[in-house]
């Protein structure tokens, strides 16, 4: 459905868990965050009756997050639960890929269409300090068992962060290189322990790559669910990405809405506003009452998120909570 500034919502990122089995030094604090009980967590049930409420109001597409989703027991039997509800087109995962190789085949069998890995650095030390413990290996592993699917599309998220060196950012591009895997470099959000951090910016890093690859090609079309934008570098199999959430602002063209671990539905990244679907689904709601509700939220999704503009931090109700505890 279009929200009120004509959006057409047709996105739903949905966090199944709140727990990660790394603590990246942006993400959360390195003591972790109080969890969220087994019993507040949404069921699987209760996940693919709020899809299908979603696809009437013309969700088509999901994405599984968390914290880290693959610690989530049976996670493909929830891949497999929304690629069977009606109007639901497309199931995709994000994942620091440590617990990959071990779910991959089981997810591709449930019907998954596509993983975004998110990795940093390719140095197993700075990788181990970034995740606090990491093993770079692992996520080594998650990726090549990924690419024997070739139905799976796989895709690379790193968010670079100042005093990197450039050849951080050389090294992961050139996983672009020779394999048919997409890098895409997000720029850091000021949300949670992200606040304590600088980034940088996309178009840095595109005069960094270029010192080492040449001009790029921009590429056209649309590719994904999100607002990235693709340049392919001279002889690279793979695209490159750049998603500026701050410096570029694209909420007027934002499609997706959130559903927190807990059941909360979020209509912005930003803002606490939205509507505690659980309450609603563990009180007897019909589908009609939780559809309306589920509308409003849609409905009234914020115009835009004010990243680039902390000082009206103190005057407005923003998001208080780290990425992981949102579903990122
Ligand atoms: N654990 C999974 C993973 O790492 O992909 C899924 C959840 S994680 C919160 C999803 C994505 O959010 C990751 O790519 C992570 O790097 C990104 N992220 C976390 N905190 C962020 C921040 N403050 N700004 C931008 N991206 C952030
Ligand atoms: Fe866990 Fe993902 Fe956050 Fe890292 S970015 S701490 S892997 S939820």
């Amino acid at each position: 459905m279009r929200d009120r500034f004509g959006r057409n919502i047709e996105y739903m990122r949905i966090s199944v868990t709140d727990r990660c089995n790394l603590r990246c030094i942006y993400c959360m604090p390195e003591e972790g965050v109080p969890c969220v009980s087994h019993s507040d967590i949404l069921t699987y049930d209760e996940i693919r009756r709020i899809c299908r409420i979603g696809s009437e109001l013309g969700i088509t597409r999901i994405k599984l997050t968390g914290g880290e989703p693959l610690v989530r027991c049976n996670l493909p039997d929830l891949v497999g639960m929304l690629n069977g509800t009606p109007g639901i087109e497309q199931v995709t995962l994000t994942t620091n890929g440590t617990l990959l190789k071990e779910k991959v085949n089981e997810l591709v069998s449930k019907g998954l269409d596509s993983v975004n890995i998110s990795v940093d650095t390719t140095d197993p030390v700075r990788y181990h300090e970034i995740t606090r413990g990491g093993n770079l290996q692992d996520v080594f592993d998650g990726m090549e068992s990924a690419l024997v699917y070739p139905s799976l599309k796989l895709k690379v998220n790193c968010v670079p962060m100042k005093d990197m060196p450039a050849e951080t950012y050389i090294q992961l591009a050139l996983l672009a290189k020779d394999r048919d895997i997409d890098v895409r470099f997000i720029e850091m959000m000021p949300i949670g322990s992200g606040r304590d951090f600088t980034g940088v910016n996309g178009n840095e890093i595109y005069s960094m790559l270029t010192e080492r690859f040449g001009r790029a090609e921009k590429c056209t079309g649309q590719f994904g669910n999100g607002p990235a934008v693709y340049v392919r570098f001279p002889g690279f199999q793979g695209k490159i990405g750049f998603i500026s959430a701050v410096t570029h602002q694209f909420c007027s063209e934002c499609n997706r809405i959130r559903l927190t671990s807990e059941g909360y539905l979020k209509a912005c990244l930003q803002y606490e506003t939205g509507a505690d679907l659980r309450k609603l689904l563990r009180t007897g709601a019909e589908d009609g009452q939780i559809k309306q509700v589920m509308s409003r939220v849609i409905y009234e999704k914020p115009a835009c998120h004010h990243f680039a503009d902390p000082s009206i931090y103190e005057e407005q109700k923003f998001e208080t909570k780290d990425m992981s505890q949102i579903g990122g």
